[in-house]
Formats: structure tokens, sequence, C-alpha cells
């Protein structure tokens, strides 16, 4: 029986548990004996490997986080912790390893791969930052989430006639704060991929309020700036009542959308495709609503694609 490993690694985000769930038990009914693996590259390092039956992915399609846990790991970076992490995969015979993370755990795979192991990765990470992929495992889900939140926030404030200066996730992504912010009908967003001006931002917000607005909302994403400090520059330009709120890791929380859970399970299946034709050393990601993979090389060397057009459609939404 060949034996495929599975870890999750980095930040971790919502479907990471339901891509868990599709590789193993597609493996499983294919003939594929699974191992996983705790603590991502920790746990690889340290050995902390178990066999994983179809009941353990029982009961884990809907809740968020990661069953086999992540972690962050600076040993793994060198090479005695990447051999380390070889020896322990050979004596396990374990024959290919899925990694489920961000950039920084594709390097990783892709540090693997290079030492002859057979990796594979998909895009887990919240802030939708992965090169030719269209979405990433928990995107969409965190962009639910945030909706939910600014509602709540907006009951309250329009009560009191105020601005809220709202900060995302997103690390150099601007995508949670354009793509939340159009489905939250926020009044500016304030992103890393685009300049943006307080004056501008401000003229804007007087005038809503000169028109009879009762509340308005600032979108900021982390890579942009501070949510405080926007809110401070807002209130020397204009007169008005202005609140920053951060969000925070509320935004990797919350059980795994429908569509989260329709494109891990259609990555899952994927993934034990190729392992099945044996292609190795490459990423799976979703584009024009069709599941592709290419290889780590290819993915390092594209940039990801900020969604330009989305912008516009906002600036004519205000
Ligand atoms: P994410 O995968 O969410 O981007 P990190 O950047 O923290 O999260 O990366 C996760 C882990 O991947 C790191 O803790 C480290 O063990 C490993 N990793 C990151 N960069 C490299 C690299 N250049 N070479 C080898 N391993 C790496």
């Amino acid at each position: 029986l060949k034996k495929i490993g599975i870890l999750t690694s980095g930040g971790d985000s919502q479907g990471m548990n339901s891509a868990i769930r599709s590789v193993v038990k597609t493996g499983i009914n294919n003939g594929f004996e699974m191992i996983g693996i705790k603590r991502g590259y920790k746990g690889l390092m340290e050995n902390d490997f178990s066999k994983l039956e179809l009941k353990d992915v029982g009961d884990i399609l809907y809740r968020g986080g990661t069953f086999l846990q992540s972690a962050r790991s600076e040993e793994f970076k060198t090479e005695h912790g990447q051999l380390k992490a070889i020896n322990n995969l050979k004596k396990a015979e374990i024959d290919y390893l899925v990694v489920i993370g961000g950039d920084g755990s594709y390097r990783g795979a892709d540090a693997l791969g290079k030492r002859g192991i057979k990796t594979y990765g998909l895009p887990g990470t919240i802030d939708n930052d992965i090169p030719l992929t269209d979405y990433t495992i928990g995107f969409d889900t965190t962009l639910n989430v945030v909706t939910d939140a600014i509602g709540n926030l907006r009951d309250t404030m329009s009560s009191h006639e105020r601005v809220s200066v709202i900060e995302v996730m997103g690390r150099n992504a601007g995508d949670i704060a354009l793509q939340a912010g159009i489905s939250s009908g926020v009044d500016a967003i304030l992103i890393p991929e685009l300049e943006w001006d307080i004056t501008k931002v401000s003229n804007r917000l007087k005038h809503g309020f000169e028109e009879g607005k009762t509340h308005s909302i600032v979108m900021v994403a982390e890579g942009a700036g501070k949510a405080e400090d926007i809110a401070t520059l807002i209130r020397e330009h204009t007169d008005l009542d202005t609140r920053s709120t951060v969000l925070g890791h509320i935004q990797r929380g919350g059980t795994p959308s429908a569509f989260d859970r329709i494109f891990t399970s259609r990555m899952g299946h994927e993934v034990i495709n190729l392992i099945k034709q044996d292609i190795s050393g490459v990423a799976l990601g979703m584009e024009k609503n069709k599941i592709t993979y290419h290889t780590f090389d290819e993915i390092f060397k594209s940039k990801d694609v900020f969604d330009k057009k989305l912008y516009e459609i906002f600036e004519d939404l205000v």
C-alpha cells in the first residue's frame, strides 16, 4: 500500500479540515494508506505521525480550524531540520506528502521536493494571496464572517451618527478588504495595492453626512494601515465622531462556507488524481472554476494578480 502523508502549516483557515477530509477519504477509497502529521513541519521533524482511517475524518467537515493543528517552525527552514523531516518520512515509508498552507508552507514543500520527496500544495490561507488560483481555502468563509461582523457594527454605529474604521486581515493583500467591503456596502476601501488619499476619503465622508447619511464605514486592509491611525486622521480632517475596530482573529473562525467545502472537496480529489499519475512538485488551485495545478517554481515566479476591475466597480458603487 502506498502511503500519503498530510499536514497543515502556517496560519490556519476555515476549510482546512474539509480539505484534509477530502484528501483522506479520496485517498483511502483509492487504495492508499493515509498518515496524518500533527503541527505542520514541527510534527514532521518530531515524528508526530498517526494513521488516519475514514472515521478519523468524520464530523470535521463543518468545523473551522484544523484538527491536525498547525505550527510555524524556524528549525525547518534549516538543512538540519529538513534532513530530519526527510529521515522521518523515509522511515515511515511515506511516498507522497500533501501540505495545506500558505506561501511559506509552499516554500517548505518545495524544499522537500528538491530533496526528493513528492510534494503537493493546497492553498490554505484566508488572505487569498497565492498566485495562480482565484481563491484560497478559507477566503470565502472569511468574507462571510467579516460581512456579518460589519452588519452587527452597523446596527449600533448608525444609532450614534458615527464613522467606523474597520481593519481586516490580509497580510500584504487587499482582497479581504476589497471584497468584504463591496459585500458590506462600505464608503471607502484602503488597500495596499492602491494609493489612498485621506483628504479624498474625508471629503467623501463629510459629503455623505451632509446628504443625510447616519453612518459611514471605512474598510482598511492591515497591509494599508492601522485602523486607529486612520481614524485619527479622519478626525483631524472632519469633525465626525470616528471609531476604530480591529476585527482580529474572529476572521479565521467559523464553520466553512459551502463554497470552501466544495472547493476543498474538489482539490482533494484532484490531488489523489495527480498522485495516481505520479505528477508531483505542484500546488493546486482554481482558475475560472476549473481545478488546476502549477509547479511550485511557476507559483513563486508569478505575482498574485490584484483585481483592479473589482476596485473600479466599487468606486462606482459609492
Ligand atoms: P504560511 O504558510 O501561512 O505562509 P509561514 O510563512 O509562517 O506561513 O510558513 C509556515 C512554515 O513554512 C514556516 O514556519 C517554516 O517552517 C516553513 N517555511 C517558510 N518559508 C520557508 C522556506 N523558505 N524554506 C523552508 N521552509 C519554509
